[in-house]
């Protein structure tokens, strides 16, 4: 593995292009995500220069993520002029720790003003830089933090590294109450990333794909996942060797992935890559989208990462899993002594806590219009955060909540700071599919993200949430002071009685849980409208500001920007259709039907007598359709002139039924998109 890590500016090329001094301290901040010593600015910057420079490096970026949900770059040459027709190539500290840009043209939901229209980024020494390549040379890239001339963040990256200090704080806090020494926290992710591919000829010739990353129309072939014949099947060569360019590119980057497989629908695959510290890992999964989608291209493939790019087959997600690492020691590890088990048990029941008071922020972070239209599809988990914690350890928590009672099973009461856990088989933990937050055995994996969404939103804040648990739990410990086993003992059973309402095993696909889940009073947040309030409730306003991980300001601009966001794609989407039906399916339509009309005018001239039935049948089902096509364009021509966006969904899925219809009753040869037997099976 010679070429593993080589677009990286590792340690080993750090080492090899720094003074040993220099090298120190930047590892140290890059260990310990201190700050950097502006002292060292400029050596850190010349030799990155040479380092990339040999590598056929001959412009940098800053490189960072905006609130689009994609990334960012603009790049400058290293060239500097010395003379007529004579440069220098230079790179100097300032050029790597900050930079200025133009900021006007990122959304900044009301954060920005125009005349402040500057946005600033700042290195994130965390996050290594690395160089991306292309055909002809190559471009060093800075990960970097972008906000606003008054230091609002203006992107992800921002409120995610706050939130894991916030974490990193609280965690040691309650370490410390276990009596364990300050150690390192590391808050780990490991994002599996979904994926559909098509072949690049069908998706030029489906605008709605091209503009908008799904298909608005398109019957379902007769075939599609019942058989489940795609699901872990042997890859196809072609789709191979992708993978194996995927894997070759983001291994030079020094992205572990680990992980290929078919998923369960035909033409989807999944990558998944081994977990790493959460601000790397919410990095390298946006190269891995990035990857993805330009060897597709490459290899005359398109890559779509929409969370339902077809209707009546399994949709995309990008599954979260998420530990807290103590001293290089996974909190959510169940461990073999009495000590070890009373911490697992608490960071247990501080996320349970967490996440029932917290389920509608989080659920806020999973809210697109295109996510809308896979969670609760039967396939996904639903919109309803729950946790799955299974068997073995369901009953553990049952012990603690129901404390001296008991259980009947034989096994005495869980004695926390006493007794051992029960083994936990992993297996039988990970098997619920249809939870959204699952504890999977030594991690919790959030299932509901979408698989174009950045993991950054999602983490940022289920770190913030848990940070606020961790502390109530201190809080509540220091406010007592007896003996620290049976005050703990008493806190979570409280905490489980409370709170035992989140946990779920059952069926979450199934149609009783939305009820039963009303019943419990867990929040339902249906569409991306409803799941983006919770950013304008003061309580959460509250908390996020309390842990300084956003500004009320911010909040604010969040929600503007998710509204903002989701009305322009909903009205994309519906201009697409239109435009589609209109242009693309009537005159066809219109042609097949004048066509039969002359054929049954003709065949009555001629007194042929068969064949008319067969042909009038067809017409006048062609004819409803045409009408039927020509109401409903009318009526989204006028949802789209009002612009609110579920009405302009509701009429698009309506016709949407008409032009499936139509798919089957026009000629084949003559239907203008390619359908989904030819995109999902033809590779
Ligand atoms: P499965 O989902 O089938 O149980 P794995 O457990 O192997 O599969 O891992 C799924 C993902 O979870 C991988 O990306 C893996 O790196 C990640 N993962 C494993 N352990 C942790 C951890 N402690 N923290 C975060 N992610 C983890
Ligand atoms: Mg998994």
């Amino acid at each position: 593995m010679k070429t593993y890590g080589a677009d990286v500016f590792s340690e080993k090329a750090i080492r090899s292009h720094l003074a040993k001094s220099v090298a120190e301290k930047l590892l140290a901040t890059m260990r310990d995500s201190k700050p950097l010593d502006p002292s060292i600015a400029d050596a850190v910057a010349k030799g990155m220069k040479d380092w990339a420079v040999r590598n056929g490096a001959t412009h940098f970026t800053h490189w960072f993520q905006p609130m689009t949900g994609g990334t960012a770059e603009k790049h400058d040459a290293f060239i500097e002029p010395t003379g007529v027709a004579t440069a220098v190539q230079r790179f100097s500290g300032r050029n790597l720790i900050g930079g200025e840009t133009d900021a006007s043209s990122f959304p900044s939901g009301g954060l920005r003003s125009t005349f402040e229209a500057r946005g600033y980024t700042a290195w994130d020494p965390t996050s290594p830089a690395f160089i991306k390549r292309h055909e002809n040379g190559a471009t060093l890239c800075i990960p970097t933090a972008f906000c606003s001339y008054r230091g609002d963040a203006l992107d992800m990256k921002t409120p995610l590294l706050r939130s894991v200090q916030a974490l990193t704080r609280a965690t040691v806090r309650l370490m410390g109450r276990f009596g364990k020494k300050k150690a390192h926290v590391s808050i780990t992710l490991g994002a599996e990333q979904e994926y559909f591919l098509v072949d690049r000829g069908f998706c030029r010739r489906r605008p709605d794909l091209l503009q908008v990353g799904r298909t608005v129309f398109g019957a379902a072939p007769a075939k599609h996942q019942q058989l489940d014949a795609h699901y872990y099947g042997s890859i196809r060569p072609r789709i191979l060797k992708f993978m194996t360019e995927v894997e070759h590119e983001l291994w030079r980057l020094g992205i572990p992935a680990k992980t290929r497989h078919n998923e369960v629908a035909p033409a989807q695959f999944e990558l998944a890559p081994m977990f790493e510290d959460i601000n790397l890992a919410v990095d390298h999964n946006m190269l891995v989208m990035e990857v993805l989608r330009r060897t597709a291209e490459a290899n005359g493939l398109e890559c779509i990462l929409h969370e339902k790019p077809f209707d009546g087959v399994n949709g995309s997600g990008k599954h979260c899993n998420w530990s807290i690492a103590y001293g290089g020691q996974n909190l959510l590890s169940p461990g073999d002594s009495p000590r070890d088990n009373a911490i697992f048990l608490t960071f247990l029941s501080a996320i349970i806590r967490a996440i029932d008071l917290h389920a509608d922020i989080l659920r806020m972070t999973t809210a697109s219009a295109g996510n809308d239209r896979r969670l609760g599809a039967n396939e996904a988990p639903p919109a309803i955060i729950s946790i799955f914690l299974g068997d073995e350890l369901s009953a553990v928590m049952h012990d603690i909540e129901t404390g001296a009672s008991g259980r009947r099973t034989g096994r005495a009461t869980m004695k926390i700071g006493v007794d051992t856990l029960p083994p936990l088989p992993r297996d039988s933990t990970d098997r619920n599919r249809t939870s959204p937050f699952a504890f999977t055995g030594n991690k919790f994996e959030f299932r509901a993200p979408g698989s174009s969404q950045s993991c950054a939103a999602s983490q940022t804040v289920l770190n913030t949430i848990v940070a606020e648990s961790i502390d109530a739990i201190c809080d509540k410990l220091d406010a007592r002071g007896g003996d620290f086993n049976e005050e703990l003992q008493l806190l979570l059973q409280r905490f489980m009685k409370k709170h035992k309402r989140v946990l779920f095993s059952g069926d979450g696909y199934g149609a009783d849980w939305p009820k039963e889940a009303a019943k419990r009073g867990l929040p339902n947040l249906r569409d991306t409208l409803e799941a983006i309030e919770p950013l304008k409730d003061p309580a959460n306003v509250e908390l996020f500001a309390k842990y300084g991980v956003f500004t009320a300001d911010e909040m604010a601009s969040r929600y503007e920007i998710a509204k903002e966001e989701y009305r322009s794609r909903i009205a994309i989407e519906g201009r697409v259709a239109l435009e589609m039906a209109r242009s693309m399916i009537r005159p066809v339509v219109a042609d097949e039907f004048s066509r039969l009309a002359t054929a049954i005018g003709q065949a009555k001239k001629d007194g042929i007598k068969v064949g008319i039935r067969g042909l009038t049948a067809l017409s006048l089902k062609l004819g409803a359709g045409l009408d039927d096509l020509h109401v409903k364009c009318e009526k989204i021509d006028k949802a789209l002139a009002k612009g609110e966006s579920r009405p302009i969904l509701a009429a698009m899925e309506d016709l949407r039924k008409t032009v499936d219809r139509l798919e089957h009753l026009v000629d084949d040869t003559k239907w203008p998109l390619p359908k989904y037997r030819e995109m999902l099976f033809i590779q």
